[in-house]
């Protein structure tokens, strides 16, 4: 028998390492995948939207949400707040869709505690020195941003361990084809006859 709950994919890796191009190349082909927009407190970059790449919140805001419990995880990463809206993951997957996160480790730990069953998957930098080179190239970032990013970045590859797999982003298609394939393989398992 076909399980009728969605599956609940979550996608780490340090700053740098090419999750956003990643994720965006993956969410032009698999189309049934649903994006759950995470909420963040940190100022909104010239080239992202409100309510496409985050839902920006102030503090306050954050905070509120976090007491009414409306946040399936949530962290501080660089000195702002990150979280997913736990609604919006629920309904999804109760409606038989997958779910798709794009978060840091540590709220991919706390959503491993609740969702045991999810599919948890590290993207890896082909080099560490390349990561250094895309961190400090963004050019977003005060050098003090870039350089507590290189060291969430490594706190961050020390718990790739606990991620069901770990896929290396040498190549954007390459990568998105083994993410295809994890997706794929995983409803097979969850499959029966
Ligand atoms: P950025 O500021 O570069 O957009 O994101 C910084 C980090 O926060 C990235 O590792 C990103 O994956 C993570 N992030 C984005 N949304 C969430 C979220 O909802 N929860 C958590 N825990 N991390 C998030």
């Amino acid at each position: 028998m076909k399980d009728e709950k969605g599956i609940l994919f979550v996608l780490s890796g340090p700053s740098g390492v090419g999750k956003g191009t990643v994720r965006k190349r993956l969410f032009e082909k698999a189309t049934d995948l649903k994006y759950s927009i995470s909420m963040t407190t940190r100022n909104r970059r010239p080239s992202e939207k409100d309510g496409v790449d985050y839902f920006y919140k102030s503090t306050e805001e954050f905070e509120a949400l976090i007491a009414q419990n409306e946040l399936l995880e949530y962290a501080k990463y660089v000195n702002n707040y990150y979280g997913t809206p736990r609604k919006y993951v629920e309904e999804t997957l109760a409606k038989g869709s997958d779910v798709f996160l794009e978060i840091e480790v540590q709220g991919a730990m706390q959503v491993k505690q609740n969702f045991p069953e999810g599919v948890f998957i590290f993207l890896f930098p082909p080099s560490l020195e390349e990561l250094k080179n895309r961190i400090v190239n963004r050019g977003t970032e005060s050098e003090e941003l870039v350089l507590n990013r290189l060291k969430e970045a490594s706190k961050e590859i020390e718990m790739m361990e606990a991620y069901d797999y770990v896929v290396v982003n040498d190549q954007v298609d390459h990568a998105v084809e083994k993410i295809e394939a994890i997706i794929l393989s995983e409803h097979l398992r969850r499959e029966r006859i």
